[in-house]
């Protein structure tokens, strides 16, 4: 065999958990490691490590990404009741990715694998919409509560030297009723409109984005004018030389838009709109099994994992020793994208060449007819054949 793709700087590597953790390995092992000389710093993301040091391996890995710029990520398990005692854990470890999320400042871009085979709902999508969904603030971070009849409901604003601002919300006359705060900060919105930005110049796409700033005139107003500001001052020079767009429009008329367009563009959204449009979006595009996600800083970082879960269900299974057909596509082009970005910053084309060649194997896999359940459910080909989840990627390595 010809000698393996050397590396400079290492990825940051996360394992993970269940039935991710062994489709993991197998792709490490047989897709990855006989052609590349794999250069990664390996962080165990595992619940019982994370359990093991007090869920400090979580934030070394991010600082580990903020430094050499490069992740990716196995799925993890998020702990709840069920998992305390599953694992005995010493505590309810908060969301890997939420933590990783909270250092790297960043964004999530969502974006599906498309194939021949595998039509979207939307025939019209015939290239992925990608969803940049704003992580922070709105509804996700509220105070709420419930009001009887006849109370009276304000804003009340205090500033550092004393001073204080009212503003009646509502007077509960006739009616008690419920009451909602929500906030967001101009740091977070601008670190948000700069990975969206980044991110349509690093993919050569445009940039959507839509708000209700005719109903909102200051809350959503002022995500509007932020992007605007940043745009202008910092990227349309850029946008003009990449021959790309950024587009804003009013969030009805975005979905609107989105619904008659052809794909191929970012769709940067608010918390909440980006929450429900990303479950809407991925299930019209096919499989969860095959939606990307990769999560961009706005200082350059990139940390790239697959949409999924730890397919726990998959999992239970397999260690009763029956067979599984679980799909490793989106952990697939989690590596892939990390192998990419790591050779366009160490311009290294062989590593760049080597993952489009792995993506490209992969797909061929599909569109030869051989595929994982999830996909044989619903594939439009003829000579489908479903296979596990073992010679599935048997079946890609013997078409790299
Ligand atoms: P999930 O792991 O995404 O799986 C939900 C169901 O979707 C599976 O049971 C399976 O359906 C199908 N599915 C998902 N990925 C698939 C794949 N690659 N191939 C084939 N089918 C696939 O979600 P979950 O069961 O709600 O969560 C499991 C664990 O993952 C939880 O502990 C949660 O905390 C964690 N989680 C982690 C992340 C992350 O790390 N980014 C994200 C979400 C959830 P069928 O059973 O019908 O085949
Ligand atoms: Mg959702």
């Amino acid at each position: 065999m010809a000698d393996k793709i050397k590396m400079t700087t290492p990825i940051v590597e996360m394992d993970g958990d269940e039935m991710t953790r062994i489709i993991w390995k197998m792709i490490k092992d047989e897709l990855i490691s006989p052609y590349v000389d794999l250069k990664t710093e390996y962080y165990d993301l595992g619940l019982e490590y994370r359990n093991e040091t007090n869920d400090q391996v979580t934030t070394d890995s991010a600082n580990a990404t903020l430094k050499h710029g490069v992740a990716v990520k196995c799925a993890t398990i998020t702990p709840n009741a069920q998992r305390m005692t599953e694992y005995t854990l010493k505590e309810m470890w908060k969301s890997p990715n939420g933590t990783i999320r909270a250092i790297l400042d960043g964004t999530v871009f969502r974006a599906p694998i498309i194939v021949k085979g595998i039509e979207p709902l939307v025939p019209r999508w015939t290239k992925p919409i990608t969803i940049a969904r704003h992580a922070y603030g709105d509804m996700y971070k509220n105070a709420e509560i419930r009001v009887d009849e006849g109370c009276k409901a304000e804003l009340h604003i205090t500033s550092p030297d004393g001073g204080c601002t009212k503003l009646l919300i509502h007077e509960f006359k006739d009616s008690g009723g419920i009451v909602q705060g929500v906030h967001n900060t101009e740091k977070s919105i601008a670190s948000f409109a700069r990975s969206c930005f980044n991110f349509a110049i690093d993919t050569k796409q445009d940039l959507w984005f839509g708000m209700k700033d005719t109903i909102s005139k200051t809350y959503d107003h002022r995500f509007k004018d932020i992007f605007a500001e940043i745009y202008e001052a910092e990227y349309a020079d850029k946008f003009a030389e990449a021959e790309i767009n950024y587009y804003y429009t009013l969030i009805d008329d975005a979905v609107a838009r989105v619904m008659r367009s052809r794909g191929g563009y970012i769709w940067a959204c608010k918390n909440y709109d980006g929450d429900v449009m990303s479950d809407m979006v991925a299930s019209a595009f096919g499989s969860l099994g095959m939606m990307t996600s990769v999560l961009v800083s706005p200082n350059g970082a990139y940390e790239f994992e697959a949409a999924h879960g730890t397919v726990t269900a998959h999992y239970y299974r397999h260690r009763k020793g029956e067979e599984t057909s679980t799909n490793s596509v989106a952990t697939i082009f989690a590596w892939t994208g990390a192998l990419r970005k790591r050779g366009e910053l160490d311009n290294l084309p062989e590593l760049c060449a080597f993952a489009e060649k792995l993506e490209k194997a992969t797909l061929s896999t599909i569109e030869d007819g051989v595929m994982t359940g999830d996909l044989f459910s619903i594939s439009t080909l003829d000579n489908k054949r479903k296979v596990n989840t073992q010679d599935f990627i048997k079946e890609i390595a013997a078409r790299i």
